[in-house]
This record gives C-alpha cells, structure tokens and sequence, in this order.
C-alpha cells in the first residue's frame, strides 16, 4: 500500500470500484426506481467529483447535494446527470443554478419565491421539487405550510417560472423499519402526493428513501431513491446487518505510517494526562493522526488499529497530530510500517464502522469528518 505522499500524514485510499459497485447493488434493492447518488459533503469525505463519476457508471441517473456550491462543482466537472440540491440560505445564487440545469427543492415560500425571480431573470422555467416535512421536523413544509407553498408554486407554473416536478420527504427513523413513525410519515407523503396531484402538478418524481429505506423499506421507494451513506459501503442499519449481509463494500482505507518506534518501561504514561500506563515493559509506535485530521478525541484509549496484520488499540489520550499505539514487547514493526486505522475489515483491520462503536458516534461522521491534511488517492478506475 505504499504509494503514499512522502509529506502527507495518512492516506485515504477510495476504490471507486466499490462506489460504482455499490450503486448497482443498491439499484438491484430497488428495482422498480431510479437512484439518486447523494454526494454532499465531499462525497461523505470520499471525494465529490470522483465519486459523483463512479455513482453515474453505476447507474445513477440522479446526484444530489445539499448545498448548491457542490452541485455547481459536478457541472463544472463536465457532468451531466441530473442534480438535486436542497439546502439554502437567502442569497442563494439560485441563477446560477437554473443556467447549469440544476433541480432546487424549496421548503418554504421565500425560497420559492427567490427561485421564480432567479426564474425571470434567466428566462429559464426551473425545475422544483417542494419539500414536504411529513414528520422529521427539520428542513420542508409542515401541515397547512405544505398546503401555502403548493398554491403559490401553481400559481409559479401557471407564469411558466416554475415547473414542479418533485414531491419528496425524509424520513426521522429509517434505521428503525418498525418504528411507528415511519408508517405515519408514508402517509402523510401519500396524503402530500395525492394533494400536489390533485392541484394540478405533474410530477416525475416523488421520493422519500435514504440508504436505510433502500435496504429495508420497499414501500418508500418511489420512482426515486437516495442513497448517502450505502454508495460508499457502509450499512445505514449496523444493528440489522453489516455492508456485507447487503452486498455491499466500504469504499475508504484509511491507512498512516509510523513515525517513531521506541521501547518504554513498565508503567510509563503514554501522551497527555498519562492515560495509558505501560504495564509490562514495551515497544511504542507514533502514529502521525490526530484530531486535527478527523481522529475522533474520545478514541482515547479505544480508537482500533491495524499494525502488521494485528489488531491493536489507540494507548492514551488523541492529540492534535498524533496518537499512540502499544505494540508490544516481541513486536517487530519499524518506522514506515502501515498502520491501518480502517477499511474493509478484510484481515481483522477495523471498520468504520468499528470507529463509530468505539467512540459512541455513527460511521457517517467517522468518514466525513477527515481532515484536509490526510491526502485522499482514488483507486479502482482509470479516468480519461
Ligand atoms: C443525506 C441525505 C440523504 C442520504 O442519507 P443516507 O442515510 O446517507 O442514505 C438522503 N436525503 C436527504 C434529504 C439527505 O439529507
């Protein structure tokens, strides 16, 4: 695995085989919809443009954003699916998305509103999706909202400034199937459906289902399903079956290299506060991760690692830079040695997933929060 920056700290190697084939697999659970690749945030930390790529040689016919700033970034990458983006601020430079053919969502009149007039401006009729709140209470229209933002974005399309071509929701417990309030918030996306249809809408797509649905709930899948956190491999549902029992792979290795390999005395503490002792006399290795490049702090003493093929733990407290691993006495591991942190799991090398547990978060956040300093290389495809 050496191809490894000489200056970089770590490395997060991506196959964009695994995204492009985790996206068939998940076209495969939901057969009767087309899927939308959500790419925010950097792709999940895995890289925006790449895997956006891999997600259209997969089959994605959709990408989806949060934030128009990445999907203007795909369109300047050359590419050509369609793209959702849902998240704006007043200001939005909602122009600019209608000259690159972006679909918006609107959740509430003003940005409805902001779209129509960026609308006037182009002269382009833009393509809305009216976000409906059937229950997560966060972003969309709720109750008697739902039912304002409706009549006015007719009112839109009779000027010919909009067009609404979506309905769509999320939901609040997708990763728990038999939780109450997912049959609640169906029906209310029926009841939205059936209103917005009833008004007069013409909609091509009406869409509801996170990774968690798409794996477990086929009633939520529509004629659109997005997918986040399963492209890149990682199960949505860990308490009801791992990446593998759905078919699908962790796209993302995180691997370092040792900085320093010393032997230390029985009871010497181990980085700031001591909160590790040696209790035997051992050898130590200095791994060049720390909080500033994603390593969550509370992996104190619990963050897994791999070092030559053995499973070996985080010893004492995360530091900015760099963390602390206790090798043992007979080990023969030298400075330069790959550490992997996570991936596959292939080999008893932890997981993401295993992060997530260690430190009491989900593997969403152990793969989006890496830090700028750990170099990202994309494997798994040749491009151009
Ligand atoms: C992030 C997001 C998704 C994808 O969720 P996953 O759980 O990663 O599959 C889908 N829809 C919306 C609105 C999102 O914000």
């Amino acid at each position: 695995m050496s191809t490894h920056h000489p200056g970089s700290p770590g490395t997060a190697y991506i196959d964009l085989a695994a995204v492009e084939g985790n996206v068939r697999v998940l076209r495969e659970h939901a057969p009767g919809a087309d899927l939308l690749a959500v790419v925010k945030a950097d792709g999940y930390g895995h890289g925006l443009v790449p895997c956006a790529r891999a997600a259209v040689r997969g089959g994605a016919t959709w990408l989806g954003t949060a934030q128009l700033d990445e999907a203007l970034a795909l369109r300047d990458a050359g590419i050509q699916a369609r793209i959702l983006t849902w998240l704006h601020v007043p200001g939005a430079d909602f122009a600019g998305a209608l000259r690159r053919d972006i679909d918006l969502s609107v959740a509430a009149t003003w940005d409805l509103d902001a779209v129509a007039a960026a609308a006037r401006t182009t002269g382009r009729t833009a393509r809305v999706h009216l976000k409906v709140d059937t229950g997560l209470g966060r972003n969309g229209a709720f109750g008697a909202g739902f039912t304002d933002l409706l009549a006015r974005a007719r009112a839109l399309e009779a000027q010919e400034a909009i067009r609404v071509v979506g309905v769509w929701s999320h939901f609040a417990y997708a990763d728990e199937p038999d939780h109450p309030t997912v049959r609640r918030q169906e029906e209310v996306f029926a009841a939205a459906v059936a209103e917005a249809e009833r008004a007069g809408c013409r909609l091509e797509v009406r869409h509801l289902a996170n990774s968690a649905a798409t794996l477990t709930n086929p009633r939520a899948h529509y004629d659109l399903v997005r997918p986040g956190v399963a492209v890149y491999g990682l199960s949505p549902v860990p308490q009801l079956g791992d990446p593998a029992a759905y078919g699908l792979r962790p796209a993302m290795t995180l691997v370092a290299r040792l900085a320093l390999v010393k032997d230390l005395p029985a009871g010497q503490g181990i980085s700031y506060g001591h909160a590790y002792h040696t209790d035997r006399a051992t050898r130590v290795g200095l791994v060049p991760l720390g909080y500033a490049d994603g390593i969550p702090r509370n992996a104190t003493n619990v963050g897994p690692l791999s070092v030559g093929g053995r499973r070996l733990r985080i010893a004492g407290r995360v530091c900015m830079d760099q963390v602390l691993v206790d090798l043992g006495p007979d080990s023969d591991a030298r400075e330069g040695d790959d550490v992997v942190l996570f991936g596959t799991g292939a080999g008893d090398t932890p997981t993401a997933q295993d992060w997530a547990d260690a430190t009491g978060t989900i593997s969403y956040e152990i793969v989006t929060r890496l830090g700028p300093r750990v170099e990202r290389v994309h494997r798994g495809f040749e491009e151009g």
